[in-house]
């Protein structure tokens, strides 16, 4: 090893996350870590073989962390789904359902979407049955597209046949089975009726490759250097895994193991979480985590709330016939004991929560586990987008992470839905940033991209975690105007929060003496403009261990 440093980074405005040092303006780097931010050492650093990197004033910065990004599963979208996006009319679906055919070999299965109710109607007002629809756009490729929520699938002859619906529809699930006039399954399926033909929806091992590449080079754009992600399959553990055998990963995943899923709705046992944990471990990735689901999503009035849903015309029930624990997925003595296990067995559980009820919920289950033992294991509510206010304090208390996602903490297409759904005054309350820090939370950002989200655009976050108003003005109004917060605290739960639930708080996430060269080059000065304008924010290199992994030059 060379006395001299690999690289010299001078002359920039380095917002180092450090808050000892929060500013500085050279770096020197070898074998991928800092070694050096003062300036004479550096000088003192500089060999002949050292490339030497003059920034010309630009703004420097640790790489982003994305701490809920369905990375591999968003770029599979991207590559191979017939994708046609949330506005679509049926006419736009069925024209990227026949290109897709058309671009792809008879043995592979068509999947994409979404398609919603609105969809369904306009089927059945063609006089057809959603399976004939989708029969006259191909019988020789399997057809099955999801919907918005993910959870029901609509799927053709070849597709139900290959599944043998037609024998499952006296079974158990026979009441997630739609039927047509003379009982022939109609090609709608929800929840566990729709594991037949999911099962058919895969991908070979160069197609997973092809997306981890889809993947990093997404993410290195909008400057994220490490990502955790929330629900990982056997599959996707192997994906990233090789990627990283082949010196292609280029980013610090954390990986939450699916305890359950739709298609395998039996829990895993402790053994195989921890067989699945040893055998896809390697440098880059680290899948020390657990993920549940404590309950569902509010447009689909299936979120734990204390209080009830705002009735409607067609669904709801009377709000004194409401029972919150009835949404739980999970009773609070199952929560416990799964809580227990795995946190004596080193996982860190992630618990899907977006009602206030679920998020308290989940407490309950960390403070059960925390009567064991101290693990020192922070696990984490993730989305945390309501939270009621006896629980704030209990986040700091049972050492938690507050995750937030997706970006609702400004006007979104879905804030008005969130209003008629809940009433303009709770709606108001979502993502109640300013009160979680002001009580101590650990709060790590998340994308949630592509659950909810139509990209995985950190920027645009960041401008509304501080404004709580859309950065590009496309929605009016503002979410929680009080609960904005400043740059700084921002920045903070962009980096070196996140570096912590990664449990990397000591190597990534700030500039730092010892810490790996993960780092970002932007062309505005983000403490310089007005806030709004930071969503427009053009990164111009990544760095991953001192190597440039993203140039806009290139
Ligand atoms: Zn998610």
């Amino acid at each position: 090893m060379s006395y001299f440093s690999d690289q010299v980074f001078t002359n920039g405005r380095l917002a180092t996350q450090n808050q000892a040092a929060p500013w500085a303006t050279s770096m020197a780097i070898r074998e991928g870590k800092i070694v050096s931010m003062n300036k004479r050492e550096i000088a003192a650093l500089t060999g002949p073989n050292t490339k030497v990197t003059d920034l010309q004033g630009q703004f420097v910065m640790p790489g982003l962390i994305d701490c809920h990004v369905h990375a591999l599963w968003g770029a599979r979208q991207e590559l191979f789904e017939a994708f046609v996006g949330y506005e679509a009319t049926l006419s736009d679906l069925a024209q990227g359902i026949a290109a897709r055919v058309e671009a792809t070999s008879v043995r592979q299965t068509i999947t994409g979407g979404p398609w919603n109710i609105g969809h369904v109607n306009a089927i059945a007002k063609l006089g057809l049955t959603p399976r004939q629809w989708l029969d006259k756009i191909s019988t020789q490729h399997a057809i099955c597209i999801y919907d918005t929520t993910k959870h029901s699938m609509m799927a053709n002859s070849l597709a139900l046949d290959a599944a043998h619906i037609q024998d499952q529809v006296n079974g158990e699930n026979k009441h997630l089975i739609e039927l047509d006039q003379q009982g022939k399954a109609n090609g709608l399926l929800h929840e566990e009726a729709t594991a037949s033909v999911r099962q058919f929806i895969t991908y070979n091992l160069e197609q997973r490759l092809q997306a981890g590449h889809q993947m990093t080079q997404t993410l290195h754009r909008y400057g994220i250097t490490a990502m955790k992600e929330p629900m990982a399959f056997a599959e996707d553990l192997a994906t990233y895994q090789r990627l990283d055998q082949l010196g292609q990963l280029n980013l610090h995943v954390f990986s939450h193991i699916a305890r359950s899923s739709p298609l395998n709705p039996q829990a895993l046992s402790i053994d195989e979480m921890q067989n699945l944990r040893d055998t896809y471990r390697s440098p880059n990735h680290h899948p020390d985590g657990c993920k549940l689901f404590l309950d569902g999503v509010a447009p689909s009035r299936s979120a734990a709330f204390m209080d009830p849903y705002v009735p409607c015309c067609c669904v709801g029930e009377a709000a004194d016939k409401y029972d919150a624990d009835a949404l739980l997925r999970m009773s609070p003595a199952q929560l416990a004991q799964q809580l227990t296990e795995l946190d004596a067995a080193g996982f860190t559980v992630k618990m899907h929560a977006v009602g206030d009820r679920a998020s308290n919920a989940g407490l309950d289950g960390i403070m059960a586990a925390r009567q064991h033992q101290d693990s020192g294991i922070a696990h984490e509510i993730a989305h945390t987008t309501f939270v009621t206010d006896t629980d704030f304090p209990r986040f700091a208390q049972l050492n938690t992470v507050a995750e937030v996602s997706p970006k609702l903490w400004f006007p979104t297409a879905i804030t008005s839905v969130q209003k008629e759904l809940l009433g303009a005054a709770r709606a108001d309350r979502c993502h109640p940033i300013k009160t979680l820090l002001e009580h101590g939370a650990h709060i790590t950002y998340g994308s949630d991209w592509p659950a909810a989200v139509p990209d995985a655009d950190p920027w645009i976050g960041i401008a509304g975690m501080i404004t709580r108003q859309h950065p590009k003005g496309l929605y009016p109004g503002h979410v929680g105007l009080e609960q904005g917060i400043n740059l700084e605290q921002a920045l903070a739960i962009f980096t070196r929060h996140g570096a912590k639930a990664l449990r990397k708080e000591d190597s990534i996430g700030q500039l730092k003496v010892g810490f790996q060269a993960d780092f970002i080059v932007l062309d505005q000065h983000l403490d310089q403009i007005e806030p709004n304008r930071i969503a427009d924010t053009q990164v111009q290199q990544t760095y991953f261990a001192g190597q440039c992994v993203y140039d806009t030059q290139k």
